[in-house]
């Protein structure tokens, strides 16, 4: 199981956001979108959910390479 994460530092606004979240991607997505609304005032769209899913990145696996 891979995780994701996605740094509020990476889209720099005027709050000054340094929220760090990650985990299943599923969970990361729901939580950053609640995020998004409720400290942003962002609107949860379909839109904006697909924006982030596109801004995640995967959690670097320690030693177990492929
Ligand atoms: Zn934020």
């Amino acid at each position: 199981m891979t995780r994701k994460w996605i740094d509020c530092r990476d889209f720099p606004d005027d709050t000054g956001c340094t929220l760090y979240l990650s985990g299943e991607e599923d969970h990361v997505l729901r939580a950053v979108a609640e995020h998004a609304v409720s400290f942003h005032g962002m609107q949860d769209t379909p839109e904006l959910r697909d924006k982030f899913r596109g801004m995640l990145k995967e959690e670097e696996v320690g030693s177990s390479r492929a």
